[in-house]
Order: structure tokens, then sequence, then C-alpha cells
């Protein structure tokens, strides 16, 4: 008689699981900031890969067979977008032969959803004496906390699509997401404003620079994805022993050893301010902005 009620507790469990998986939805993000917001939507509804880890340059991440494992088994793929990962994500894309997740697709999604106003769009004709230029505007827009928070109602709200028996926890989590923001944006306000102005590597902080109303003096980069000269060093090196710069960012991924040279000939200090950190869900995003407001690692 207990070996009975034994087995049909076990099939109860594995037919429970089994229905549990079935609903599950799939997501899939291109860089670890938006995979964290999307888990934090998400919560248990859903499982979430990222293709790109921590610290990995977000232009060029190596299209490994793997990732394209990931996305074909995906109901929502969420990106920067605006040619950011224009070089390695729609190769993975078409090997993975998922449709679904396919630019316009309902299972798709990309800053274009989210963003109300692009940076940084290029003037003009963009040829190739402008570097290594973004000519669909400025792609780093998740460094604005404010871009995440409608990152996080644009998750909700598609997976309110794909999934409407959740819809009411997404909505939730979304809201709760909003209100963790708002709370700390005054410290954050604070912290920044104190390490402005400042010279940076690459444009990647341009949303977190307008959202905080920082000034950036200067690039490393006298062109974006060009590295500097030693005539370009030089005069950099003298802009900031003439004003009063408050330091210089890079991101991890970028030559450090040229910044730590010119932050110990311009004797101003070197802050290595990532684009994400590791942490669960919204903890992971938030903590990202608590570590660049104490001049980042
Ligand atoms: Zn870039």
């Amino acid at each position: 008689m207990r070996k009975i009620q034994y087995l049909s507790l076990l099939a109860a469990l594995i037919l429970g699981q089994t229905a549990a998986c079935a609903s599950e939805l799939r997501i899939v993000a291109s860089l670890p900031a938006l995979g964290q917001i999307a888990q934090g939507i998400a919560g248990k509804f859903a499982e979430v890969k990222v293709l790109a880890h921590v610290g990995q340059d977000p232009h060029f991440v190596p299209p490994k067979p793997t990732l394209a494992r990931h996305l074909a088994r995906a109901d929502l793929l969420i990106a920067a977008g605006l040619g950011l990962e224009v070089g390695w994500l729609p190769p993975l894309i078409e090997a993975s032969r998922n449709d679904v997740i396919r630019p316009g697709r309902k299972g798709y999604l990309d800053g274009r959803y989210v963003l109300t106003k692009v940076l940084g769009k290029p003037q003009g004709k963009i040829t190739r004496e402008l570097g290594d230029i973004h000519p669909e505007g400025n792609p780093h827009w998740w460094m604005d906390p404010l871009n995440g928070v409608r990152l996080a109602q644009v998750i909700a709200e598609r997976l309110s699509q794909l999934d409407p028996t959740h819809a009411d926890a997404y909505r939730q989590h979304a809201a709760s997401f909003a209100k963790q923001i708002n709370a700390r944006m005054p410290d954050w306000q604070a912290s920044l404003q104190a390490m402005s102005p400042l010279v940076s590597y690459h444009d990647s902080y341009l949303y977190l620079i307008q959202r905080f109303a920082l000034h950036v003096t200067d690039f490393i980069e006298p062109k974006p994805g060009i590295e500097p000269s030693t005539s370009h060093l030089d005069a950099l090196v003298n802009t900031i022993q003439q004003g009063k710069v408050n330091g210089v960012w890079l991101e991890p991924y970028h030559d450090g050893s040229i910044a730590r040279k010119l932050c110990e000939l311009a004797h101003t200090p070197c802050r290595l301010m990532p684009d994400a950190v590791k942490g669960e869900g919204f903890v992971g995003y938030i903590s990202m902005f608590d570590l660049l407001a104490t001049g980042g690692q």
C-alpha cells in the first residue's frame, strides 16, 4: 500500500514537473545587464540564458555553436540592437534556424522598442574616416538606469503577450524594479557628479553621462574603435593637466595599459567602469550602478 502511494506521488511529481517545463519560457539576452533585467521580470516563469559574459567586449563576442544552440530553443531574444551586436548576433540567429527570434518577429526585442531618443547619431555622411562608428546611434543605452526601467516595462508587456497567465506577476516585477531604481537615483547622482569632469576611453557612457549631467572633456580613442597615437595621448596629458579632470574612465575590455600610462603622466585616477557586473536579476543590474557610483573597478 505504502509503495503504491509512493509511486503515485512520484508520478504526480514527474507529471507536475513536465507541465511546469512545458509552460516555461526560454529567454536569451545578448548581454549580461539585459539578461539580469529579463530574469528580474520573468522570475520563476522563464529560463534566461546570456550570450556574452561579464567583462566581455559587447562589440565582439565569438559566435560559438553553443550560443546558437541557446538561440535555437528561445521564445524571446533581447538585444541592445542599434548595430552593437552586428558583427556576431545575426550569424548566430541564422545558425539557430529559429524564425521566432528574428528581428521584427514577436520573439525579438532590442533598443528600438525601448528608447524614446537614440543618442549620438552621427551627422552627415558616414565614411571610414569616422572610425568604427555606430551609424544607427550610440547603442550603449542600458547604461542609463531609466532606460533599464523602460526595458523592464517592455519585457513585462512582451512576456504578458507570450504567457498571459502570468501577466500580473510580470507587471508587478516591472513596477517593483522602477521603485528600486528611482529610490537609488539621488545617491547615484551625487556620487557620479563628484567624479565629473572626466576623460573616457570609448563613448560607452554617453547615456549615463547625459542622465546624470556629467561632463566628458575628451576621449582616449580619437575616433570610435581607433587606437590613440602618441601625439593624441600627449595632447590629452596636456589638457588633463591644465583642466580639472577628475579621472579617466575605461571599460574593463579596453587596453588598460594605454589608459594607465595616461593617468600616470597626467596624475589623475584611472577608473575601470564596467558595463555589467555579476549578480542575479535586478540585484545584478543595480549593483553595477552602485559600483560605478563608487568609482568602479
Ligand atoms: Zn560602442
